[in-house]
């Protein structure tokens, strides 16, 4: 389940460039406005009984389809955290391409960080792995996950996977994708085990390489592909 309170994104990263939502084909599937969408408070709007309409017991995906660090977000962010901290019952999942402005509005009761939230840092090639994830380890932050997507190059984690629950790993989709080598994420996956991290291979992307062969890789069979390699290690746990 997704919690979009606000729309519209802009390129600011080596991943984005393919973006499909706010990339070169922005104007057919999204928009760079950076507005609120009228879900902004969903997660605490009530039926007429006076109950949630999102029951309890849930992880909400939010801000998937933008960045909930956007600046242009940042008096909005104040109200998201205040809505994020009345549903204790809820695991939030924010993923973000911005984590350096993770300190900007973030709530005076923070502390060491609210249990029911779970930031996603991604970083797409080792430049921006040696930028972003010493900052995010140095936030105070209770749960914590790398995202490698859409992976661009071989990454070394492993000077960071201390303090790192999981890794995420997935290759770039659309017609102009950069190409996803195997033998990469083969690699990604070794540091998690070293690491005892869990790990998910959640796609292919378009383009994969695989024993020197690159084979295009129809979108509705990428992560059904990856399943199949047969290498996520979920330690017992729920893989998102
Ligand atoms: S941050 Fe995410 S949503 Fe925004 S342009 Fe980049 S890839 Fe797209």
């Amino acid at each position: 389940m997704n919690w979009e309170p606000w729309t519209g994104c802009y390129q600011m990263s080596d991943g984005c460039k393919y973006c499909y939502f706010y990339g070169p084909h922005g104007k057919r599937y999204g928009q760079n406005t950076i507005q609120k969408t009228d879900k902004f408070d969903w997660p605490i709007r009530k039926n007429t009984k006076g109950e949630y309409n999102i029951k309890g017991n849930k992880i909400l995906a939010t801000c998937f389809a933008t960045d909930f660090f956007l600046p242009e977000a940042d008096e909005w962010r104040k109200d998201a955290w205040s809505i994020i901290k009345q549903r204790i019952d809820i695991d939030f999942l924010i993923l973000t391409k911005r984590i350096d402005r993770f300190n900007v509005s973030l709530p005076s009761d923070w502390g060491d960080g609210y249990d029911n939230v779970n930031i996603g840092c991604t970083v797409e090639n080792q430049a921006l792995a040696d930028y972003r994830l010493p900052l995010f380890l140095s936030y105070p932050i209770k749960r914590r996950f790398v995202a490698c997507s859409p992976l661009l190059e071989a990454i070394d984690l492993s000077a960071y996977l201390h303090g790192i629950d999981h890794v995420t790993v997935c290759g770039e989709s659309g017609r102009d994708a950069r190409e996803c080598d195997y033998d990469w994420v083969l690699d990604i996956h070794e540091q998690c085990v070293k690491a005892n991290a869990t790990f998910w291979f959640k796609g292919t992307g378009t383009y994969f390489k695989q024993d020197g062969t690159v084979k295009k890789i129809n979108p509705f069979k990428q992560g059904s592909i990856a399943s199949e390699l047969g290498i996520n290690i979920s330690n017992g746990k729920k893989l998102f």
